[in-house]
This record gives structure tokens, C-alpha cells and sequence, in this order.
């Protein structure tokens, strides 16, 4: 059996799916292979399917199965599955320094350090205690982060059409704008959610609140969020998500009050290791003989 690393996994794993099969990271041998690992980097279309002629089982390292045609999947016999639970605290860790480096000025101070410049009269901070964060989906991530925000004294609200209990107090998408001085996105990418932080979104908000983006890119329409930014309806917007990884063209480039990451909420060190135990024990499962 061949096993594809298509994307970036923890470096030991390998090794430990050696007993498994052949492991390579050769994409050539896409055909050949049994097993796919993929991150988001790698499009599981239907031509990369029609591709993979041998393919029974991918799995997915991560949480959002937006880059794998799962129903062609389906058509053609192959079994998708993600790591879902082990990416968690990794995304909010990341969400939550998001927010934090906005009100603190982190990017700014940091960067008018460098140049020798003494900024502080400028830079006046804001506290996170006592603001109102609003959830855009209360799953796994979106509760993690939640609860950070309620041990920094944070009043958490969320908006999840799909949940009929929370930990935090759900309300409606307008009442969750009007009253959030923080707005977080933690829903996947949806026909739904596609594109659904616009400017009629940004109209209900709070002026001077601020977004994190920590969920997908594709939710938000990056154009209106920057108009918001400069006429100050928005304060800051900080961003771990593109419309593509790395993004094709970015209009956030020399706007104010913006943080951006490259796509690192899944890139920690305990994730990758936690990602390499969910896909041993989902092998052990698909390939009992081999244990
Ligand atoms: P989850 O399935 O546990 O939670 C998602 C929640 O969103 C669910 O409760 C669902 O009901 C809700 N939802 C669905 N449609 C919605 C809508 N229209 N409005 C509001 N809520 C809606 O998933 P999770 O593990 O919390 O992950 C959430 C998302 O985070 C993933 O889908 C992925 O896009 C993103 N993610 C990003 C990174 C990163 O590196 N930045 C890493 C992992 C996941």
C-alpha cells in the first residue's frame, strides 16, 4: 500500500506510518497511492480524484474539508476524513493573539521600535476587559476562544443557526453585531457564509468595532471590510485567512489597524503531533492487519 504526505505533517510521521506501507511525498505517484494526508494546500477536485485511481481513504489534517469535493469523493468510493478536535486550542491560541495585538498596538509599537521611533503618546490602548466579543459560530474553536475571552473578563455572546445550546448565551446575527465591540468568525465555509462579512454586515455593526479572522477567508469581502477600515466604521481587522494560501493579491497592504497572518492557526507543534496520533489510529482502524 502507498501512503501520500501531500502537505506539511509533523516531520516524525513518516516513520510512524512506516508499518503501515510506503510512505512518499512524490505527488507524481498520486496515481499509485491508497492514501492521501492532505492540510488545505492541496485541492482534492474531481480531476485530482480522476487522478488518483487507487485512492480507498483521505484524511484530512485539520478541520475544514472546503478543499476536498467530498460528494465526487463519495461517487467514486473514497473515504474523507479530518482531524477535527485536535486543531482547537492551536486556532484560538492564535485568534485570541489576533485580538490581543489590536487594542495593544503590538504590530505598530513593534514596528515604530525598529525604526527608532517613539510613538506612545500616539498609541492609546483599550482594555479587552469588560467589552462584548460575538462568536460567528460556537463549535469546537469558537468555544475554546470563548472562553479565553470570559478569563479576560470579556461578556461572550454567539451566533451558531445550527446549535440550540451553548456556554454562551446565543442570540441573533443583528442583536450579536449591534451589541459585539469584537466579532470572530469561527464558522466554516459554507454557501452560506461565503462572503457574509460584507458591507451590509459591517452597516449593523458597532462603530469602531473590530473583526478577528481566524476561520476562513472566503467569508469575508475583504474590499468592503478595507472601505470600512479607512472611513473608521471598523477600528482593526486581524486575519490568519486569504482567499488562497498564499493570497494572490491583498488589498490590506498599507491599510491601518490591520494584523495579518500567513494561515498559521494549525501550525503548532502540539497540533501536528496531536494530527499524526488521529491519523495512526484512524489507519489502525482502515488497516487492522498492520498493527
Ligand atoms: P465546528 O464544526 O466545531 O464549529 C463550526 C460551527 O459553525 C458549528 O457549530 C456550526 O453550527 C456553525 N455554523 C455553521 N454555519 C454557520 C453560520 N451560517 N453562521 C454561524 N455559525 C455557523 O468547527 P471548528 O473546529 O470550530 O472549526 C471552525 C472553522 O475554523 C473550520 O470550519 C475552518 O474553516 C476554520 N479553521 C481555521 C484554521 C486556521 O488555521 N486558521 C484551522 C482550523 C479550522
Amino acid at each position: 500500500m502507498l501512503i501520500l504526505i501531500s502537505d506539511a505533517f509533523a516531520p516524525d510521521l513518516p516513520d510512524r506510518l512506516a508499518r503501515f506501507g510506503e510512505v512518499t511525498d512524490d505527488k507524481s505517484r498520486l496515481p499509485e497511492a491508497e492514501v492521501a494526508l492532505v492540510r488545505s494546500k492541496t485541492k482534492c477536485t474531481k480531476e485530482w480524484l480522476d487522478e488518483a485511481k487507487a485512492m480507498k481513504l483521505i484524511i484530512r489534517g485539520g478541520v475544514g474539508l472546503d478543499n476536498i469535493d467530498r460528494e465526487y469523493a463519495k461517487e467514486k468510493g473514497v473515504n474523507v476524513h479530518n482531524t477535527a478536535a485536535a486543531s482547537s486550542i492551536a486556532v484560538a491560541e492564535v485568534a485570541f493573539a489576533l485580538m490581543l495585538a489590536m487594542p495593544n498596538h503590538l504590530i505598530r509599537g513593534h514596528n515604530s521600535m525598529e525604526t527608532g521611533d517613539w510613538i506612545k503618546k500616539e498609541l492609546k490602548r483599550t482594555e479587552l476587559y469588560g467589552k462584548t466579543l460575538g462568536l460567528l459560530g460556537a463549535g469546537r474553536i469558537g468555544t475554546e476562544f470563548g472562553k479565553r475571552a470570559e478569563a479576560f473578563g470579556m461578556k461572550v455572546l454567539a451566533y451558531d443557526p445550527y446549535l440550540t445550546e451553548s456556554e454562551f448565551e446565543l442570540v441573533d446575527v443583528d442583536t450579536l453585531l449591534a451589541e459585539s465591540d469584537y466579532v470572530s468568525l469561527h464558522m466554516p465555509l459554507t454557501d452560506e457564509t461565503k462572503g457574509m462579512v460584507n458591507k451590509d454586515f459591517i452597516a449593523k455593526m458597532k462603530d469602531g468595532a473590530r473583526i478577528v479572522n481566524s476561520g476562513r477567508g472566503k467569508c469575508v469581502v475583504e474590499e468592503d471590510v478595507v472601505e470600512a477600515l479607512k472611513s473608521g466604521k471598523l477600528a482593526g481587522f486581524a486575519t490568519d485567512v486569504w482567499y488562497s494560501d498564499p493570497p494572490e493579491t491583498n488589498p490590506f497592504i498599507g491599510v491601518d489597524n490591520v494584523v495579518m497572518l500567513p494561515h498559521l492557526g494549525a501550525s503548532t507543534k502540539e497540533n501536528m503531533d496531536r494530527i499524526g496520533d488521529i491519523i495512526v489510529e484512524l489507519l489502525e482502524e482502515y488497516y487492522p492487519d498492520k498493527e
